[in-house]
């Protein structure tokens, strides 16, 4: 019998003008800014990352990809992805279901949403229909609002055997 588990995780990065934007491994062309980050700051994929983790009850994603370690410089974050699902998998653990939303002022996610979708779900081997991504904007209000920010946030099931 399995045994369901439902995790949570959270990413921002601070935005810069001329950065390139890649989320859920998807390049976003065309956008005025993207992260800061020391891998490719794809909070969509960091927050998935911990959301997965968290549902195995394992460390989180700066305790497994420290961000001061030079192997993680500039990786794609989909390699940390695939990481994460071999992490699960020795603990016998099966990726089930995510549901996420990624919280950006601009460019419009929408055109990139199914792409996203489907990059996720390759990647952990589950159908692209248990795998949502969301986008939605900070309504102009604070640090997201002025475009200074990007954040996502992610919900997982996972199955235990
Ligand atoms: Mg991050």
């Amino acid at each position: 019998m399995s045994l369901y588990l439902t995790g949570f995780g959270y990413d921002i990065h601070q935005l810069e003008k001329g950065r390139s934007l890649t989320l859920g491994g998807v390049s976003i062309p065309d956008s005025p800014h993207g992260p800061a980050a020391h891998s490719d700051g794809d909070v969509l994929l960091h927050a998935v990352c911990d959301a997965l983790l968290g549902a195995a009850g394992l460390e989180d994603i700066g305790h497994y990809f420290p961000n001061d370690d030079p192997r993680f410089k500039d990786i794609s974050s989909l390699e940390l992805l695939k990481e994460v699902r071999g992490i699960l998998r020795a603990e016998g653990g099966k990726p089930v279901q995510l549901d996420t939303t990624v919280v950006l002022e601009e460019p419009k996610l929408t055109p990139f949403r199914k792409q996203m979708s489907t990059v996720i779900a390759k990647t952990l081997g589950i159908s692209e229909r248990r795998v949502s991504v969301k986008a939605t904007t900070n309504e102009g209000i604070g640090a997201i609002g002025r475009n200074e920010g990007i954040a996502a946030f992610a919900v997982a099931v996972i199955s235990m055997s």
